[in-house]
């Protein structure tokens, strides 16, 4: 055990961050949430937690806060319900659990870690999700309380307008609804040295019921491996599927020598290259850190070497002590 060896990074999604529709209040919101999950998650890990404990801690801390899009508060999709996208992954094994298009865990990340640590399966999908979280008696919710008026209201102007997702339409910038992002994630390095990742959505506002992005795919949104690196994506989920985003970061180092900025870097200039936006946080096996995203901001909080918790929406970072 070598507490030196422990690091942290949360996010709250990327995305058009429109800073004139985040008002003062809203913005303190969501810094006061990242930095409070971020520091906690940063304690355990001194304290002796695995990294893969330490990240489903955080990613369920982030599903509760409402105006992440993560379990309460997700986007709604075209019938007006949520349905939750999850994984996890152990850098320790590669072992890996996800669900997708869940509509009742409290938690959806840690019916993903049921997933993957008591079925034989990796991903389990809609109904047969659902009922994996009744039979093992996980905390489930009724679709109420998933529900916020906001996303209610954003899922009901999708549909007028005949859109999946309100990015880049001109009226997103308008002053309701707003703020359509808001998947979560969390990677972790522990003082054994071990890394592991997870990730938490409820998609695209308006999705086709049934869509699955790439948060539970595995390679794509989530991929963790003691050898290379843990990495939670976010971003238009279409387009890392189709760059196998996660995957592709832990290929370059394991494959192509590259860092782990630079292999973030690459990997994300192929979701660019198709005309995706998004980013991701990423820890490698010696402890680095990297945070890149295409957009205009990510939600991001972290702790790397030394030891300062810094918290950013855009690119000005804010330091603080711990
Ligand atoms: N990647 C998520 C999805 O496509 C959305 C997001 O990150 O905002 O489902």
């Amino acid at each position: 055990m070598d507490l030196s060896r422990c690091r942290i990074a949360i996010h709250g999604g990327a995305g058009v961050i429109d800073r004139a529709s985040l008002d003062g209040e809203r913005e303190a919101a969501f810094r006061a949430a990242l930095e409070g999950i971020a520091s906690r998650a940063w304690l355990a890990l001194k304290q002796g937690a695995s990294a893969l404990d330490v990240v489903e801690q955080a990613v369920r801390e982030l599903e509760d806060f409402p105006l992440f899009n993560a379990g309460r508060g997700a986007v709604l999709n075209a019938d007006g319900v949520v349905e939750l996208d999850a994984s996890i992954m152990d850098g320790r094994s590669r072992a890996a659990g996800a669900v997708a298009a869940a509509r009742t865990p409290t938690h959806p990340v840690t019916l993903a870690r049921a997933v993957m640590e008591r079925t034989e399966h990796v991903l389990l999908v809609g109904e047969g999700a659902d009922r994996l979280a009744e039979a093992l008696k996980l905390e489930r919710s009724p679709p109420d309380y998933f529900v916020t008026a906001e996303r209610a209201a954003q899922q009901k102007l999708a549909a007028r307008l005949g859109k999946v997702t309100l990015d880049h339409d001109p009226l997103y910038n308008g002053p309701d609804p707003k703020d359509p992002r808001g998947t979560v994630g969390a990677v972790a390095r522990d003082a054994w040295g071990h890394l592991a990742a997870a990730t938490s959505t409820g998609g695209m506002t308006n999705k086709h019921p049934g869509r699955a992005g790439d948060t539970p795919v595995i390679g794509a949104g989530t991929w963790a491996e003691d050898a290379t690196c843990a990495v939670s994506a976010t971003g238009h989920g279409e387009f890392f599927i189709r760059s196998a985003l996660a995957h592709d970061v832990h290929a370059r180092m394991r494959y192509g020598g590259a860092s782990l900025a630079q292999a973030c870097a690459g990997a994300l200039a192929r979701v660019g290259e198709l005309g995706g936006d998004g980013g991701l946080i990423a820890i490698g096996h010696e402890g680095e850190v990297a945070l890149p995203y295409n957009s205009e901001g990510m939600y991001r909080a972290w702790v790397d070497g030394d030891g300062v918790l810094r918290v950013a929406i855009y690119a000005e970072v804010a330091e603080h002590a711990l």
